[in-house]
């Protein structure tokens, strides 16, 4: 890791850490792409629906040489280049998805469909591949969710190493989404605003979130989403980190905003419940020691590093 990155917030995150080289400079140039593709080095993650295939054993991979992915189905054709390994073997690393069907997949006894999100928290694969699983994963689900051009309707074609798409009747360009989403530690002196969807487990809290919205900065939507969720209002907001979060393609932006009052109106269609935590009820829920049981979630997710400064705050 280079010095800077290791300064930063957002390099602490599972899907942060991606130690690939994009090398756009590659995209378009279809002789090196097949080059590329040939390599005896290059690794493919190969995807069913939007699940990955790992293989077993002492050490499990979701990159697989070129053998491997033939064995899994892979779409070669189809493969977006993600970019090469900035250190050692400089492998050129691609996903794409298998051609085979769900029955033919659970005939293997060496390979398996993974859960990213609960693999991620287990931290079951080696840790430069979750930042390549993120990008690939949140790519591919842009390619099967944007097959028609939104100009006039055509049917597009992949194009650029599958980072962009061309519509053959009108001619426009699409390109891949990322959907930024907003999470905030809003805090009042010792205490920070936590809530609760009903989708959560029983006994996790978590800070406010919510995706932005066009035309707006990160800290006005940060002041947008406490004032909906919430009904607190909130003054001056700093940017903490981001992490990419590949369910399916979203940017998660942490910030920490100062509350600027205290009463709560809690959306009742949004939150189950929304309170106010002490510093130290959130270091109780962060050990894992709370008397209620209660819990926020894992490290894998922003929320949790934004809570932990919060507790941290009171050390310093
Ligand atoms: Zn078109």
């Amino acid at each position: 890791m280079r010095e800077t990155e290791a300064a930063e917030h957002s390099a602490r995150f599972r899907f942060a850490v991606n130690r690939l080289d994009r090398r756009a400079d590659l995209r378009d140039d279809a002789a090196a792409l097949s080059r590329l593709l040939a390599d005896p080095a290059a690794r493919f993650m190969v995807v069913a629906g939007d699940r990955p295939l790992v293989s077993r054993g002492a050490a499990p991979t979701a990159f697989h040489d070129r053998a491997a992915a033939e064995t899994l189905g892979a779409m070669f054709d189809r493969a977006v280049f993600l970019g090469s390994a900035a250190a050692g073997d400089g492998s050129p690393w691609f996903a794409t998805r298998t051609r085979l069907d769900e029955a033919a997949l659970a005939r293997w006894s060496d390979f398996e469909v993974g859960d990213l999100r609960a693999s991620a928290i287990a931290g079951v694969l080696p840790a430069e591949e979750y930042g390549a699983l993120a990008q690939g994963r949140a790519c591919l689900f842009w390619h099967s969710t944007h097959r028609f051009c939104s100009r006039c309707g055509a049917v597009s074609e992949m194009a650029s190493g599958g980072w962009k798409r061309v519509c053959p009747a009108c001619g426009a360009e699409h390109f891949p989404r990322t959907d930024p989403v907003v999470i905030m530690l809003v805090t009042d002196g010792d205490r920070c605003l936590l809530g609760r969807q009903s989708r959560f487990p029983p006994g996790m809290w978590s800070c406010l979130a919510g995706f932005m919205e066009p035309g707006e900065t990160i800290e006005a939507a940060v002041r947008r989403e406490t004032a909906e969720e919430a009904g607190i209002a909130v003054g001056r907001v700093d940017y903490f980190a981001s992490e990419p979060w590949p369910f399916p393609a979203s940017l998660m932006i942490g910030a920490i905003g100062r509350a600027v009052s205290r009463g709560i109106r809690r959306d009742e269609t949004e939150l189950e419940d929304c309170r106010w935590f002490s510093r130290a009820e959130v270091a109780r829920m962060l050990a894992g020691d709370h008397p209620e049981g209660l819990f926020v979630p894992p490290p894998i997710a922003i929320a949790n590093h934004l809570l932990m400064a919060f507790v941290r705050e009171s050390a310093e």
